[in-house]
């Protein structure tokens, strides 16, 4: 079944600006999905559009089996949305935080205090419980975040840049958090600009730039299409004419440096072997960038 269904969903704002360009998106259950973009792609837009937090200009949107303009509630209820920012009240404890938003469901007591000790075990914040909550790390503040969102048993939660800020220590934490919570049987839906983040977590993968799509598949063949490697060589003499050489998309960078890209099956010995037949020899060479970086700008440059 899917969990999410997107047609031609379009966003226009007051001032006149398209962040949302006629998208169409399909998210199954029990994914990781990544909706991954630079900042201002159109990201947090398409999240509050799926959430109702957004009134979007024309499309349609499918939550399970409920359509979210005809069936709001119903479709509102299958989500748990974890925003950007930390907006529950400081002074209060962890567990009535995740306790209040379980009777917010209309959730009947007993029901809503099993529910209560299930998300905050699962969270790893049982024992932080009666603490007010701005005593805690900001790595705990997000998970009583989490928390919150899923006491409700939604069955798609939506993240909203969920590490964004956050310190590489709360951020790997955050990931084996998730992980655990999408084992469980949870679909999960997250925005990121990091790319390692939606390479470390996410099964399937859109990217989105300028309110398009721009690329929507699974990480294996995305990452299987960017096995090709990219390197800088600084070369000893001024360069003169690179020779062409299949299998290589080599380009000149300045008078010492050129750039190579390369399948990774391919290898570097045939290269080196033509150039110096050519009379070029290299004196070092390093990589030019992460693989999905390099795809990612590719992508945003085509
Ligand atoms: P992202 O989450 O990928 O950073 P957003 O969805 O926040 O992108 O924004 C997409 C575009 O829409 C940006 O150009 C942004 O400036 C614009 N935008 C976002 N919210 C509003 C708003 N309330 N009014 C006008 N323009 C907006």
């Amino acid at each position: 079944m899917k969990a999410l269904s997107i047609r031609q969903l379009k966003k226009t704002y007051a001032n006149g600006l398209t962040a949302v360009k006629g998208i169409d998106l399909d998210v199954e259950e029990g994914d990781f999905f990544a909706l991954l973009g630079p900042n201002g792609a159109g990201k947090s837009t398409t999240i509050g559009i799926i959430s109702s937090l957004v009134n979007a200009s024309s499309g349609s949107i499918k939550i399970f089996d409920a359509d979210l303009q005809r069936e709001t509630q119903l479709a509102k209820s299958y989500i748990g949305l974890v925003p950007q920012e930390i907006n529950f009240n400081q002074f209060e404890t962890v567990f009535n935080i995740v306790m209040n938003q379980a009777s917010y469901y209309g959730m009947p007591k007993k029901e809503a205090l099993k529910q209560t000790e299930y998300c905050l075990k699962l969270m790893q914040l049982w024992d932080k419980k009666d603490t007010v909550s701005r005593r805690l790390s900001g790595g705990m503040k997000r998970r009583v975040m989490i928390a919150r969102a899923m006491v409700h048993k939604p069955r798609l939660l939506i993240l909203d840049e969920p590490t964004a800020g956050v310190d590489i220590e709360i951020r790997h934490s955050m990931w084996e958090t998730l992980k655990e919570v999408n084992k469980q049987g949870t679909t999960i839906i997250l925005t990121t600009h990091y790319l390692e983040e939606a390479e470390t977590l996410c099964r399937n993968i859109a990217i989105i730039n300028q309110g398009e799509i721009v690329e929507n598949t699974d990480m294996q063949s995305l990452l299987a299409r960017l096995d090709e490697a990219h390197y800088i060589c600084d070369t000893k003499t001024k360069l003169q004419e690179i020779p062409v050489i299949s299998g290589y998309k080599i380009e000149r960078e300045n008078d010492y440096q050129f750039s190579v890209s390369v399948s990774k099956s391919i290898g570097l010995n045939e290269l080196f072997n033509e150039l110096s037949a050519a009379g070029i020899e290299v004196l070092s060479l390093k990589n030019k960038s992460n693989r999905l970086e390099q795809l990612f700008l590719d992508l945003i440059n085509q």
